[in-house]
């Protein structure tokens, strides 16, 4: 067989711990022996970070606007724990906020569905996928509490130094108060974000917020969604027979319960982290789980939702056999080869990447699992396999499709 051939590199950006493991077994195991694999590699391990002065993850950030896709591993955040275990020189910042920071974008979640991990919800026939505003609202929040009666007000100084203020309220006794805040630019670039996706997954678009009550604050995120989709989607959705449509939070939620799936759900910054872990749970599990940051000018890094699982890394380190489920990070792989694929018009990449995804569901609904997914099957007699017996069993998989 001849391997499939890239033009054009993928942006590679490889991980710490459980997920490095896994990595390497995946390029060995899953993508090697079939692709001619043409990737640009950084090495955003936490030891390597810490060599370069954090160097290495804004590179592998620029490298992705040059190529416009990357794939990422999972990687540690380091704490104080951190700080002894890696001897580092810093407390490092987030690989993926500092790349959030430099792409700009908005996160995409979707659950990865199979027969035999069955929703909680039982009319949620499709997957749907979360698109969390990533900036500002509560989480760069400044608050304070009131210890008595006083007033409480918003100053905007402008820059000639003459005020505006808003009262706040008239406390009459203790009480707490917040400022919130965000910026049109960041919005802007969220709802753009979302109604790309929206045209490149060809499914509908709900965005809903609150601004029945929030007439100023959450009204304004409606108002920018609403300008932007008239002047510049909509015609792109008609034409792909496509809906977007604006609905309050709270009957957004209600509407959700009694949907097949199938749609796009951009929520605020607090709704999408609160409800991207009811819709993973409600569907199974983190492992289960597609993630992608998009960015406002077309700019995608896949990974894998859930962290570098460190409990099973030490259990890997003492030579005691793990049972970690790979297909979180084997999906942010052909989430990337099949985007690759699509701005190349490599049709070959694109039809691989599909194989290897069936190849994962086909493993899973024959009954070959890892641990994770035994605990919630439906199916019986689950055969529970280790971390390298999972991926082999998908490579035994993915040559009958090949
Ligand atoms: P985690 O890696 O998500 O794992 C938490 C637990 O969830 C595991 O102990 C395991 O449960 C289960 N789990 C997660 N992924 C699994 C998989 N693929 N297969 C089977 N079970 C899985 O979170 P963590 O252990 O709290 O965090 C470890 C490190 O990851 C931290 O240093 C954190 O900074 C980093 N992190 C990175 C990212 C990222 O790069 N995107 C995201 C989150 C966290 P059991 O132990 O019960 O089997
Ligand atoms: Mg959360």
């Amino acid at each position: 067989m001849t391997k499939i051939k890239m033009t054009t590199p993928l942006v590679e950006m490889d991980g710490d711990e459980m997920t490095r493991i896994l990595w390497k077994m995946i390029k060995d195991e899953l993508l090697n022996p079939f692709i001619e694999l043409n990737t640009e590699y950084y090495d955003l391990g936490l030891e390597y970070r810490n060599e370069t002065d954090d160097k290495v993850t804004v590179d592998s950030a620029n490298a992705t606007k040059k190529y416009g896709v990357a794939v990422k591993c999972a990687t540690i955040t380091p704490n104080a724990a951190r700080m002894t275990e890696y001897n580092l020189k810093e407390m490092w910042k987030s690989p993926n906020g500092t790349i959030r920071a430099i792409l700009d974008g908005t996160v995409f979640r979707t659950p990865i569905v199979v027969k035999g991990i069955e929703p909680c919800v039982k009319n949620w026939k499709k997957p749907f996928t979360i698109a969390r505003h990533a900036y500002g609202d509560v989480y760069k929040a400044s608050e304070m509490k009131i210890p008595g009666p006083g007033k409480v007000e918003l100053v905007y100084t402008k820059p000639d130094g003459t005020e505006e203020r808003v009262l706040v309220h008239d406390f009459k006794s203790a009480g707490v108060v917040q400022g919130q805040h965000n910026i049109n630019a960041s919005i802007e670039s969220f709802a753009r974000s979302c109604f790309n996706y929206a045209l490149d997954l060809h499914q509908d678009l709900w965005f809903a917020s609150k601004d029945t009550i929030s007439k100023k604050y959450d009204h304004t995120f409606k108002d920018i969604f609403q300008e932007i989709f008239d002047k510049e989607y909509k015609a792109k959705f008609d034409e792909a027979g496509l809906e977007y449509f604006y609905t309050l939070i709270d009957d957004a939620v209600a509407r959700i319960m009694k949907s097949e799936g199938g749609f796009i759900w951009a929520c605020k910054n607090y709704d999408g982290d609160v409800m991207s872990d009811m819709v993973s749970s409600a569907f199974g599990s983190l492992a289960m789980m597609t993630s992608v940051l998009v960015s406002p000018e077309g700019y995608y890094e896949y990974e894998a939702a859930h962290g570098t699982v460190q409990r099973h890394y030490y259990k890997h380190l003492k030579g005691e056999e793990t049972s970690t489920n790979s297909v979180a990070t084997i999906f942010a792989w052909t989430g990337a080869l099949r985007k690759r694929g699509e701005l190349d018009k490599n049709t070959e990449l694109m039809q691989f990447a599909d194989k290897l995804e069936k190849a994962c569901i086909d493993t899973i609904e024959g009954g070959t699992m890892t641990k994770d997914l035994a605990l919630i099957t439906t199916l019986e007699n689950p055969n529970v396999v280790n971390s390298e017996g999972f991926i082999k069993a998908i490579r035994s998989n993915l040559e009958k499709l090949l």
